[in-house]
């Protein structure tokens, strides 16, 4: 089994789906006073922090929190990180699609996994398959991202929904993972 570590991040947790993620996969909000956060966007200011998923869902529920009444401003640099994001991800993706680097499919992930350097696992994954992945991933100490929907991924491969994108290159993985 291949144990050796590719790229061993913290965890935190989101605040608002309380799942326990990489912090590469949140965006850091630092408490500046008692009703005062602000997106902290270089993960530097010296404060507390909460943390929020990269991801549409988790930020929309945590813009009508008013527990943490972020300011618009915020909101929308975070929205927007997120499109440009995802945009990159995807147009990667896409330069790859027909390279040996690329496969997908829940089975294909779980046939070829120690061949696996990193995963993107759709956003919109059922609960059961992302346990499945991510145990997979974890026992194998593979790094893992959730970005895109099904039909997104899907549409790299000229599919209707894919599940899950697996990377088998090492530097295509780093590369995509920074
Ligand atoms: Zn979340």
């Amino acid at each position: 089994m291949r144990k050796k570590m590719l790229n061993h991040t913290p965890e935190r947790t989101c605040v608002v789906c309380r799942e326990k993620k990489n912090k590469s996969e949140l965006f850091r909000i630092a408490k500046i006073s008692e009703s005062n956060y602000s997106f902290d966007e270089k993960q530097k200011l010296q404060a507390r922090a909460i943390y929020v998923c990269k991801t549409h869902e988790c930020i929309k529920r945590i813009s009508k929190n008013k527990k943490y009444s972020l300011k618009i401003e915020d909101l929308l640099t975070m929205v927007n990180l997120l499109k440009k994001q995802s945009k990159d991800y995807l147009n990667i993706l896409k330069a790859m699609k027909n390279s040996e680097h690329l496969t997908f499919g829940i089975n294909m992930v779980m046939e070829d996994i120690q061949h696996i350097h990193f995963l993107i696992i759709a956003e919109d994954i059922s609960e059961k398959n992302d346990k499945k992945i991510i145990a997979k991933a974890k026992e194998f100490n593979i790094p893992y991202a959730h970005f895109g929907d099904k039909a997104q991924l899907g549409d790299i491969f000229n599919k209707d929904e894919i599940n899950v994108i697996a990377i088998k290159n090492k530097k295509v993985a780093r590369g995509l993972i920074d």
